[in-house]
């Protein structure tokens, strides 16, 4: 069933169980009102009369002869019965408008009576109708010796109620029908911006235009926040989109490039080159570097693909100063050239603090080993690299400082983005080593920081929480 509909539905009947309720109290106060009007009246015509009678010194006999005489007039328009009972069974007096039928003598009524009381009672009678009879007694010293009865007819007033719980019931039916409609009209036009929503939806989705925006609605509502979270999922679509292709393009480039190479070399070895031994090892040499490129770049990629998926790390302790004596032993034979054992670039063991962080040993590795490959790769021969570790109020912070080629301050805030490069550097690399060193600090609740300066060097920073007491048992 459509919302719409639901609140339509679910609106009206809880306005008809409100409207229901109202109606019966409505009828049970007018029946009880009218019918205490009515016994008010009734009452006071019988009191009138037994007021009257009992001014009578000669009462007893009065009854005894039937010399009560009723009033004719004033009876009003609700024809108002009157009679005067004898003892507790004969009338001896009655109204006019009795026209020679008498009130039934009602023993209940008579009982009450006994006892000094007046009574109300309403009698069903033989033809169906009802009757509302008050019976008052009338005392002789102490004892009840007559009784003053007032009745009247109840269909007019029953044919009233009914009148009225007809108009009422009619009435709220009506009113039911108009506030269902309204209330599904109401509906209707509170859900009218989730409709153009899903047109809007169904239209982007079927022209594949994620550049498409849904206009914001002017008040600032639900309908407001649902749109600009509607258009905010749409912008970070577009851009996880669009990183998809501009990885896949970038990753075919990279393919494409080896691969280029490589079939080159083959080829070249077809040709003869195989023959001659300093070709073939150049040959050789060219494919090899390309293979190990590529499967450099392949396990970069499935390790990207694997935090992205939200791989956990497994995370020791670990000495980061033993780490970096490690790091700085492999920097120096990847600074070292050729041969003859040249040293390229100086690499130096700086300031070293003992400090202890909560990670995985590899990982850390993997990322110093980037940031060393990266300034060996980009500080040109004879400069200097020197790695340090601190340890500050609770943080280890070890960096890697370069006396390279520096970096504009353009290509600073992109340098960790997958793939990207400075141009001006040509292949030295694919452009994924400084996105993984990032995700590795964050994946320890670290961070990676760079400065540097264009024709002075640069210096990467990393900093990892030190490992608090509770962790070391
Ligand atoms: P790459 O595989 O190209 O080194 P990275 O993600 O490690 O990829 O680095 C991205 C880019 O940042 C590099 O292409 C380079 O232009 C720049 N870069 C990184 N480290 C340095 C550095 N120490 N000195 C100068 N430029 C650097």
């Amino acid at each position: 069933m459509a919302i719409r509909t639901r609140l339509a539905v679910w609106y009206t009947g809880v306005t008809a169980g409100i409207l229901l309720i109202y109606l019966l109290l409505s009828w049970a106060l007018l029946h009880t009102q009218l019918f205490r009007e009515l016994d008010r009246q009734l009452a006071e015509r019988a009191e009138e009369v037994r007021r009257d009678i009992l001014r009578r010194t000669d009462l007893r006999m009065a009854l005894e002869e039937g010399l009560i005489r009723l009033p004719t007039t004033s009876l009003g328009a609700p024809p108002v019965y009157l009679q005067v009972v004898r003892g507790n069974e004969s009338v001896t007096a009655r109204s006019a408008n009795l026209d020679g039928w008498r009130l039934p003598l009602d023993m209940d009524l008579m009982a009450v009576n006994l006892q000094g009381r007046a009574g109300y009672k309403t009698i069903t009678m033989e033809d169906g109708t009802l009757l509302r009879l008050y019976s008052a007694p009338l005392m002789a010293s102490g004892r009840m010796i007559g009784a003053v009865q007032a009745g009247y007819p109840l269909q007019d007033v029953e044919r009233v109620l009914r009148r009225a719980w007809l108009t009422l019931a009619a009435g709220g039916l009506l009113a039911l029908l108009a506030i269902g409609g309204a209330g599904w009209w109401l509906a209707s036009l509170a859900l009218r911006p989730i409709d153009r929503i899903t047109q809007a939806a169904l239209q982007i989705a079927s022209t594949h235009d994620l550049r498409q925006r849904l206009p914001l609605p002017r008040a600032h509502d639900e309908t407001y926040r649902l749109v600009s979270t509607f258009n905010a999922l749409l912008d970070r679509l577009a851009q996880v989109i669009d990183a998809q292709q501009r990885l896949g393009a970038d990753v075919s480039h990279e393919l494409r490039t080896p691969l280029t190479t490589i079939r080159g070399n083959v080829a070249l070895l077809r040709r003869g080159a195989a023959d001659d031994p300093q070709e073939r090892r150049i040959a050789l040499d060219a494919i090899e570097a390309e293979v190990n490129r590529m499967s450099r770049l392949v396990a970069d990629l499935l390790l990207l693909a694997q935090a992205d998926a939200g791989m956990q790390l497994e995370k020791q302790l670990v000495e980061m100063d033993t780490l970096l004596l490690e790091v700085y032993r492999q920097a120096q034979a990847m600074a070292t050239v050729g041969s003859g054992g040249v040293e390229r670039v100086t690499v130096r063991l700086g300031h070293e603090d003992q400090a202890l962080v909560l990670g995985d040993p590899d990982r850390l590795r993997q990322l110093l080993l980037n940031l060393v490959d990266n300034a060996i790769k980009y500080t040109p021969r004879g400069g200097v690299i020197t790695l340090s570790l601190y340890r500050e109020n609770g943080w280890v912070r070890v960096s890697v400082q370069d006396t390279g080629a520096g970096i504009p301050a353009e290509a600073l805030p992109h340098i960790f983005e997958r793939f990207f490069r400075m141009p001006r550097y040509g292949r030295k690399g694919v452009g994924l080593g400084l996105a993984i060193a990032r995700w590795i600090a964050e994946a320890h609740n670290g961070r990676l920081e760079v400065e540097s300066e264009v024709g002075q060097g640069s210096t990467f920073t990393l900093w990892l929480p030190e490992a608090k007491d509770s962790q070391l048992s």
